[in-house]
C-alpha cells in the first residue's frame, strides 16, 4: 500500500537552517497591521449585517486596502 497515511517516508528529510531566519528581512516585505478606522468600520458593518463576503470566502489579500476604503464584495444570496 502506498500514498498518504501509509506510514512510508517519501523523499529526503529536510533540515531547517536556523541561520536563514536570523537575517534581517527587507523593509518592503513587512506587512503593517491596519491602523485605518475605515477598515474596522467596514469589518464591523459586514459582521453586523451578517453579510457573506467574497473577500473573506476567497481570503482575498486585498482586504486591508479595499475595506480600508469602505469597499467590499458580498454575495446577494448569502452563503448558499
Ligand atoms: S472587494 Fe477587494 S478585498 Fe473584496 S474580493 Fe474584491 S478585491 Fe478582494
Amino acid at each position: 500500500m502506498s500514498g498518504c497515511g501509509s506510514g512510508r517516508n517519501f523523499g529526503p528529510r529536510m533540515k531547517m537552517d536556523a541561520s536563514l531566519h536570523l537575517e534581517k528581512k527587507p523593509s518592503w516585505i513587512k506587512v503593517r497591521l491596519p491602523n485605518n478606522p475605515v477598515f474596522w468600520d467596514t469589518k464591523s458593518m459586514i459582521k453586523d449585517l451578517n453579510l457573506v463576503t467574497v473577500c473573506e470566502e476567497a481570503q482575498c489579500p486585498n482586504r486591508w486596502e479595499c475595506w480600508g476604503q469602505g469597499t467590499a464584495t458580498f454575495m446577494i444570496a448569502g452563503e448558499k
